[in-house]
């Protein structure tokens, strides 16, 4: 008998904000869950395939891998163009010319045309297509479970599709499904958690997400269901600028490399005479921390392509510029996996967990195992 499971995936739903949610706050069991480091890319891999950035052999969505870049072939010119097109716009304008036919339909970061021939897209997003995923996931293990991809349609109009997608499948007696809810993530980078949009799509959410758990547990009354999230997010209070070429020198092939996301920075030592300088510049910088080596152990960053460095801002800050964007976003997550404000959250409805409570994805990853397995 195929198992009779519900797995609805809410994209940057925070455990914090479960109070603010009347129905879903009822549910039987609640959990705060410890995110993996770093951006969904990496966190996806850890919930669906209990693979942490070390199994996976990749940490964030962009890296320093020169060959792989877009602007590889034009190494030679880019000091040039750099210094022709010096105003943004125009640095900006070629920079999206050059990078077009790089990977359709990915916008490629902030990266000035000086560097671009350093970074590299990689990765691959587990929920995009699972079957192209180079390791075996839930879904993959388990084509029994229907899986709902994520609707290609603008984003803040997604999830009113997974919706009624999902009440149609249960209606048709689909016993076994995968959704995704992806919206909230947008509102929350757009308006903040305090919001008013954001907090309106979550009390949309609410409602939908309980319409679906009472028609599935009426029809599975055995059955399990989960609403699970990859992270919070918080409302980022204030930009903060990172002088690290003014403090120790320009970045090149030859000296380091840094790639600044909103909240997490990378860094390449190329010549170690630097290697001192800039820890000691990050040991200084106020507002974050260098991330640790046992910390690059317990969450599975050791892999030195990582980085040489990896530092991570407190919550609520955000590089401005960064090489990931211009300006900062009105919300945030991928800071430091144990701050208040990035614990994702796992509900359940349905026979309770007799284990150690959750704790970590990768725990998350063997519940659902066990709710498909039958080891429940
Ligand atoms: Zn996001």
């Amino acid at each position: 008998m195929s198992p009779e499971v519900l797995i609805v995936f809410v994209d940057s739903l925070p455990y914090a904000l479960l109070p603010r949610m009347e129905r879903m706050r009822r549910a039987p069991e609640a959990w705060p869950l410890r995110p993996g480091f770093g951006y969904s890319v990496n966190i996806h891999a850890e919930m669906f395939a209990g693979l942490l950035p070390d199994d996976v052999g990749y940490f964030g969505e962009w890296t320093y891998d020169p060959p792989h870049s877009p602007g590889w072939r034009y190494r030679r010119i880019l000091p040039l163009l750099d210094a022709l097109f010096h105003p943004y716009v125009l640095n900006r304008g070629l920079q999206t010319l050059l990078t077009r036919n790089y990977h359709p339909g990915v916008v490629v970061p902030n990266i000035p045309l000086r560097h671009l021939d350093k970074f590299a897209l990689t990765g691959y997003h587990l929920l995009d297509d699972p079957a192209a995923f180079p390791r075996p996931s839930i879904f993959t293990e388990h084509p029994e479970m229907r899986f709902l991809p994520i609707p290609r349609l603008p984003k803040g109009e997604r999830d009113a599709v997974s919706y009624e997608q999902t009440m149609a499948l249960l209606a048709e007696g689909v016993t076994s499904l995968f959704v995704p809810f992806p919206d909230l993530d947008g509102f929350g980078h757009r308006y903040g958690i305090e919001g008013e949009p954001y907090l309106e799509h979550l009390r949309r959410l609410d409602r939908w997400l309980d319409a679906v758990v009472e028609r599935f547990m009426e029809a599975h009354p055995h059955g399990h269901l989960f609403v699970v999230s990859d992270h919070g997010m918080v409302t980022v209070m204030k930009g903060i600028s990172l002088e690290l070429e003014r403090a120790v020198g320009p970045a090149s092939h030859r000296t380091y490399v840094y790639f600044s996301d909103a909240n997490i920075l990378r860094v390449w030592v190329k010549d170690e005479a630097l290697r001192e300088p800039i820890r000691s510049y990050l040991d200084a910088f106020e507002g974050g921390r260098l991330v640790t080596e046992a910390e690059r152990r317990e969450y599975g960053i050791t892999d030195p392509r990582f980085g040489d460095f990896i530092f991570v801002l407190e919550e609520g800050l955000a590089f401005e510029p960064s090489t990931f964007a211009r300006h900062k976003p009105k919300g945030m997550h991928g800071y430091h996996p144990e701050a208040p404000g990035q614990q994702a959250v796992c509900l359940h409805w349905g026979p309770a967990w007799r284990g150690d409570p959750p704790r970590r994805m990768r725990d998350l990853y063997q519940m659902l195992v066990a709710a498909l397995e039958g080891g429940w």
